[in-house]
């Protein structure tokens, strides 16, 4: 708390004190006049008491020592004491009983109040303590003491109103500017209570503010993330479908396919099965990705069975949670919880399996449509895998007999070739044209000379690939014979074979049967042929040969031959 309305106080008592030391001169000079009985040496005291009091007062106050409110109340204390003491003394003896009762208790009234006031409650029963017994004895004395010094009552009382009234006068002053003090920082206090109420508000607001972008921070992070996650599918599914579109290759494809969903669902395994013959092809196809090592061979291996299952119980789909998982049989032991299989079908037949599982719980149960996606494109790639192998079929193969054309055989050769030379192994080709099949056509028409060519495709075809080799429709009526890793000597057993197989045909055209006869030249690289690309020609030089001399014949290559 400030003390200055209380410094101001202490510093007008002082001057309150200097008037009372007058009024007290005054007293003893008008009684020491007037009345010859009071005591000189008295009045010399108090005036001693008085020039010290104000001396020591008058130091102390240029000295600045009345800036210390302590130091104040202490001399004060002394004062009051001292003054109380010895002014008592003196005046009691010269009768002035009302002034002796009554200075220490204005006195103390004077003490307690600058010592510490701190209400007007404190001023007015301390008022009322030390003003009531004052106010009787001086009643008390008018009333019963007639002969009482009359001069000297009249000083006492002015001396007391004095100091009542300038007592009352400081405090009431003091107290107004406590009071205003008290009003203007309790002012600042609520308007600083209202700030710091405001400031609170604020930051609720603030808090709430915040707790309301966390929380659309967290959707906005929840969305992002969605986002994200379709945009990764979307872009996973338009990566298949440009490979879808770019290739006709389905193992590539279901690489493609297993791969992004490995890479976009982060599943522990996922996999492929499509039967044999699908999209035509020889063997069937499995294309299994995982992150657990040993699964790899455990599902490859149940994948035809549960595909067999499925079809047999007519489940096309299916999903399986938790212990249900044991149900599959590569999966006992096995920490996967969810599991989604489903059979690939299209409008016509079922050709595959869909496999896919994951360690996490109720997976699989929604957001199903980027599986769904995929799958309908996979629909689509075997759909086309299946054209194209068609129509590569279609390529290579001849249109009337079925077997490889001369292009596919080419290349096959070409192929076989390479390998024939990189191995240091064998090859050898046979090369036959039916002998006189003009004369089928023009006896019994030109089908009847297409069942011959295919009658005679059909029985080389099976007679030559029993020994791997393989055989195409050379043109028009001539046929070519390859046979990988064969000497010419076992070729020969072989051709010699087909020969018999050949000759011994009759085909059954209308009421007509139909003998047929071939003419083979045979050829073998490196035996007789030093490169590859004499076989052909040599094998046809051959087959003229044996045209030339008498038909229905095997000639085989002997390096004496030089040109047709
Ligand atoms: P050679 O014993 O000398 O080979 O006598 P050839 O009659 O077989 O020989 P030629 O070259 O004179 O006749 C071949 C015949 O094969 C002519 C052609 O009409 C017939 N031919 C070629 N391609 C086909 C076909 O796809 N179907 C039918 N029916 N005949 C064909
Ligand atoms: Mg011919
Ligand atoms: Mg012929």
């Amino acid at each position: 708390m400030d003390t200055r309305p209380v410094f101001e106080i202490q510093k007008k008592g002082v001057l309150l004190h200097r008037l009372v030391y007058i009024l007290f001169l005054l007293q003893r000079v008008l009684l020491q006049m007037l009345q010859r009985e009071v005591s000189l040496v008295n009045t010399t005291i108090v005036i001693a008491i008085i020039i010290v009091f104000m001396t020591v007062e008058e130091v102390l106050y240029s000295k600045n020592y009345f800036d210390n409110v302590r130091c104040i109340q202490v001399f004060r204390y002394v004062q009051c004491l001292l003054s109380s003491i010895l002014i008592g003394f003196i005046q009691i003896q010269d009768g002035s009983e009302v002034c002796v009762i009554a200075l220490p208790l204005l006195f103390m009234l004077d003490f307690f109040l600058t010592m510490g006031i701190v209400d007007k409650s404190k001023l007015i029963s301390y008022s009322a303590m030390v003003g009531g017994p004052i106010v009787l004895l001086i009643m008390v004395k008018i009333l019963f003491t007639p002969e009482y010094n009359w001069l000297l009552l009249l000083f006492d009382v002015l001396i007391i109103l004095v100091i009542i009234f300038f007592e009352a006068y400081f405090f009431v002053e003091c107290f107004e500017k406590i009071e205003k003090q008290f009003f203007s920082q309790n002012r600042k206090v609520e308007d600083v209570i209202e700030k710091n109420e405001k400031i609170l508000r604020m930051q609720e607001k603030v808090k709430k503010t915040n707790e309301q972008l966390t929380l659309q921070k967290v959707d906005l992070q929840k969305a992002n993330s969605l986002i994200q996650t379709a945009n990764k599918e979307m872009m996973a599914q338009a990566e298949i479908l440009r490979y879808i579109s770019m290739s006709f290759d389905l193992s590539k494809i279901s690489n493609q396919i297993t791969d992004a969903i490995m890479v976009v669902k982060q599943l522990s395994f996922c996999g492929v099965y499509i039967k044999e013959g699908a999209y035509l092809n020889n063997h069937a196809s499995y294309v299994i990705k995982t992150t657990i090592g040993q699964l790899y061979q455990k599902i490859k291996s149940s994948l035809p069975e549960i595909y067999e299952l499925m079809v047999n119980d007519d489940i096309m789909e299916l999903t399986l949670y938790d212990e249900d998982t044991n149900q599959v049989p590569f999966l006992q032991n096995v920490n996967i919880n969810s599991v989604y299989i489903k059979v690939l079908r299209t409008d016509e037949e079922t050709y595959g399996l869909f496999i896919i599982g994951d360690n996490r719980k109720g997976l699989f149960k929604e957001n199903m449509s980027f599986y769904d996606a995929i799958i309908t494109q996979y629909d689509i790639a075997i759909h086309n895998a299946r054209i194209y192998a068609e129509m590569q079929q279609m390529a290579r193969k001849d249109g009337l007999t079925g077997i490889n054309n001369r292009i596919y055989f080419n290349e096959l050769f070409a192929t076989e070739m390479q390998r024939v030379i990189e191995e240091d192994t064998h090859m050898s080709v046979a090369l036959f044209d039916i002998d006189k099949f003009k004369s089928v056509n023009d006896t019994h028409g030109h089908l009847a000379g297409d069942e011959v060519l295919k009658r005679i495709a059909f029985v080389t075809e099976n007679c030559i690939e029993k020994y791997n080799g393989f055989v195409c429709r050379y043109g028009g009526e001539e046929f070519v014979v390859a046979l990988p890793n064969m000497k010419l000597e076992a070729a020969y057993t072989i051709i010699e074979e087909l020969f018999d197989e050949l000759c011994s045909q009759v085909v059954k055209y209308n009421e007509f049967e139909i003998p047929i006869s071939v003419s083979i030249g045979l050829t073998s690289y490196p035996e007789i042929c030093k490169r590859q690309d004499e076989l052909l020609k040599r094998a046809d030089w051959c087959m003229y040969y044996a045209k030339k001399h008498g038909r229905h014949q095997i000639n085989v290559d002997d390096g004496s031959i030089e040109s047709i």
